[in-house]
C-alpha cells in the first residue's frame, strides 16, 4: 500500500521486493500495527517523507533464517554524533525512521537494519506483539519520564494508553483515563484494564503526572491544571495542534512540560525485559493489508478501540 502523495489515499500496487544489503534483514511481514503517526505522515503533517513511501513502523515478520523479529520506528542512527554518543540516539540529527524516511510495513516484505530490530518473545503471537513496537515502546519511554508518580493521567486512551495502563497498574500506580467527552466505550475499556477513574478530558482530578497521547494541544493545559507541584506533563505524540496560551501560575510550582521523541534501543530492551514477567493483553481490530485506507479512516474518526492491525494474508 503505497503513499504517492500526502493527502491522498494509499494505492495498492505491485512493487519489486526490497533487497537486503549487508547488515540488513529481509523480512516476510506477518502483520503491521497502525500508529497515529502513520496518519500524520499520510495526511502531510510530517514533512518531507520519502516518496513514494510504504508507511508503517510496527512490523512483525520472519527473517530468511526463520526468526520472528519486530521492526520499530527508529530505523537507523549515525552512531557518531553527540546525541548518539551520549545514549540519546532518539535525538540523532541524521536518524532515519521506518515508514517515513525508509519504506515500512504496509507491504508483504520489508528490509530493516538488523541492529535496530527486536526479537519477539515466543509467548506473543505476531499480531499480539505488533502494537508493542511503537505504542508500547514510545509509550514506555513516556511512562519512564513520569518517574515515581503515583497518580498518572492518560489523555487519549488509544493504542499506547491501553498498553501502558497495564504496566502502570502492575507497578501499583493509579491510572486516570481522560477521553473525548462522552466516549463511553473508551472509558469502559480503560476501567476494564484497571484504571482507577475514567472521564472526559476537561474533568478535574489530582495527578502527579500526565501523559498526552492525543494530538490536541489544549490537553496540555487541561493536564497542567490537574498536576500537583513538581509534576510533569509528558507529550508523547510526534505532532500536536498548537498549545493555547495559559497563565504562568499553571506552570509555577516547578511543574514541567516535556516531549518524548522517538525511542532508543535501550527503551526497547527495557520494555521487552519488563514483558518477560508481565504479559500484556493488546486489544486488536484486524484489517487486511489491502484495506489499509479503511483502517486509517477508522483511526482518524476515533473508531478503533485498542490497536488496528493490518494482516498480510
Ligand atoms: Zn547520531
Ligand atoms: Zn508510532
Amino acid at each position: 500500500m503505497v503513499l504517492e502523495q500526502p493527502g491522498e489515499p494509499l494505492v495498492l500496487r505491485d512493487v519489486a521486493p526490497p533487497i537486503a544489503r549487508s547488515g540488513e534483514l529481509l523480512i516476510k511481514i506477518e502483520c503491521c500495527a497502525v500508529c497515529r503517526t502513520d496518519l500524520h505522515v499520510v495526511d502531510g503533517e510530517l514533512r518531507d517523507p520519502k516518496l513514494p513511501l510504504i508507511v508503517g513502523h510496527q512490523i512483525v515478520g520472519t527473517t530468511e533464517s526463520g526468526n520472528r523479529v519486530g521492526v520499530p520506528w527508529l530505523g537507523w542512527t549515525c552512531g557518531v554524533c553527540p546525541y548518539c554518543k551520549s545514549g540519546r540516539e532518539n535525538l540523532c540529527d541524521r536518524a532515519r525512521f521506518t515508514g517515513y524516511t525508509i519504506d515500512g510495513g504496509y507491504a508483504e516484505y520489508a528490509v530493516a537494519d538488523e541492529r535496530f530490530c527486536f526479537p519477539i518473545p515466543s509467548t506473543y503471537s505476531a499480531d499480539e506483539a505488533a502494537p508493542l513496537l511503537c505504542a508500547g515502546l514510545i509509550g514506555y519511554r513516556a511512562y519512564r519520564m513520569c518517574g515515581g508518580a503515583q497518580r498518572i493521567g492518560f489523555y487519549g486512551f488509544g493504542s499506547s494508553a491501553h498498553i501502558l495502563a497495564q504496566i502502570a497498574c502492575d507497578d501499583g500506580r493509579e491510572v486516570f483515563a481522560f477521553t473525548r467527552d462522552g466516549d463511553v466505550d473508551a472509558q469502559q475499556f480503560a476501567m476494564s484494564l484497571g484504571a482507577s477513574w475514567a472521564g472526559g478530558s476537561n474533568e478535574r482530578q489530582t495527578l502527579d503526572a500526565a501523559i498526552i497521547f492525543a494530538a490536541d494541544g489544549s490537553l496540555v493545559v487541561s493536564a497542567l491544571r490537574n498536576i500537583i507541584k513538581g509534576g510533569v506533563v509528558v507529550c508523547a505524540g510526534i505532532h500536536m495542534s498548537d498549545i493555547p496560551s495559559f497563565p504562568y501560575e499553571l506552570l509555577w510550582g516547578e511543574r514541567s512540560i516535556r516531549s518524548v521523541a522517538n525511542l532508543t534501543r535501550d527503551d526497547g530492551r527495557a520494555l521487552f525485559e519488563r514483558l518477560s514477567t508481565l504479559r500484556i493483553e493488546t486489544r486488536r481490530t484486524k484489517f487486511a493489508l489491502r484495506d489499509a485506507n479503511e483502517a486509517l479512516t477508522a483511526l482518524r474518526n476515533g473508531r478503533i478501540v485498542g490497536t488496528a492491525i493490518l494482516e498480510v494474508l
